[in-house]
Order: C-alpha cells, then sequence, then structure tokens
C-alpha cells in the first residue's frame, strides 16, 4: 500500500465523519437552560431539572431538527400560525433562544417558573411579555419529567414570540407551541 492510498483513506474518513455531524449546528449542540423556580419543593425542583436535562438532549438530537423542518401542515412544509416564517427559520429562532423578554440571542431557554394550586382544568399559564410561566400543581405534580417538556417547551415558544388560538381546533394542533411542544415529549421520552 502506498502513502497515498493512506492519504486518500484519511481524507475519505474526515469527508464522512464531517458529514455525519454536519446536520446538527452547532449551536444545538450547545443549546442550554436557564430556569429559575419559584416555591417549589425539592421534588418538583428535581422535576425540572429533570425536564431540563431532556430539553437539551432533544434540542441537540438529529431528530428534532428533521422534525421540525419536515413538520407539514395542510400539505405543505410549514406550521399553523408561522409569523410568515419557514421552518428552517423557525428551527434557527429556537436555536438563537432570544425571548421577547430579553432580545439577546444567548441560544438557551431563559425561564421563570412558579407553582400555584388551583383547582381548576387549566395546566398552566403566562402572558406574553412575562418572564414567568405559571404551572398548575394540580397537573404538574402527576406529570412525569417528560411530560414537563412538553409543557415547558409550550410555554417557552410563547416567549419567542408564537402564539395559536384560544379554543380549540385540529389546526391549533399544528401552531408552532402546540406541534414543536409534542415533537418535544416525544422525543425526550428518548432520554
Ligand atoms: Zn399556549
Amino acid at each position: 500500500m502506498t502513502k497515498s492510498f493512506f492519504k486518500a483513506v484519511a481524507i475519505i474518513i474526515a469527508i464522512a465523519s464531517h458529514q455525519s455531524f454536519a446536520a446538527v449546528p452547532t449551536l444545538a449542540l450547545t443549546f442550554d437552560t436557564n430556569i429559575a423556580t419559584y416555591n417549589m419543593t425539592s421534588s418538583q425542583e428535581a422535576k425540572i431539572q429533570k425536564a431540563e436535562y431532556k430539553i437539551k438532549k432533544v434540542i441537540a438530537s438529529d431528530a428534532f431538527r428533521t422534525r421540525v423542518l419536515n413538520f407539514t401542515f395542510n400539505g405543505a412544509k410549514k406550521f399553523n400560525n408561522n409569523n410568515g416564517l419557514t421552518n428552517a427559520q423557525i428551527y434557527q429562532k429556537i436555536l438563537d433562544g432570544a425571548e421577547n423578554f430579553k432580545t439577546a440571542k444567548n441560544n438557551a431557554m431563559d425561564l421563570n417558573i412558579k407553582v400555584y394550586y388551583e383547582n381548576t382544568s387549566t395546566v398552566g399559564y403566562t402572558t406574553p411579555a412575562s418572564s414567568y410561566i405559571n404551572m398548575n400543581t394540580k397537573f404538574f405534580n402527576t406529570y412525569t419529567s417528560t411530560q414537563v417538556t412538553r409543557n415547558m417547551m409550550h410555554e417557552w415558544l410563547h416567549k419567542i414570540g408564537f402564539d395559536h388560538a384560544t379554543f380549540y381546533s385540529v389546526s391549533r394542533d399544528s401552531s408552532v407551541p402546540y406541534a414543536i411542544g409534542k415533537i418535544m415529549e416525544e422525543l425526550a421520552a428518548n432520554y
């Protein structure tokens, strides 16, 4: 075998390994979570921390990127209530992590989470400009950390500017918060 043969093999390996990583952008791998919690018990905090771990794993995965980029609504590759953005632009907006209340792109999910108890069917709520999301312990306490990832992702997508219809319809499931919240939970189950 000649030196140039090995050189050729080395180059092919380099190209192949580069391609296998090229699918997920660096910002997906470095995506972080900065979550502050208020009035939580230690077991509630532990659930949030587990959810944070899963969210980071999912965002870093090629499966998440693929699901977001290939999402379809009404037969086209797009989300409902997409603010005029393509799937690729929505994916980039997630990686940028610029919340309405902060605006700077810091490649992270920044959230403050408060818990409260109310005997209603409301899982949680937030207001657009607030850095807080409020979670009803009636539901939160029965949720697994995987289910909590969906809730956190949904509310956080509101924080980076996405909205949906107030009342249920089939098309609401294709809005960015509902659709990507669901994708998050499905993929979080792998971790
Ligand atoms: Zn919502």
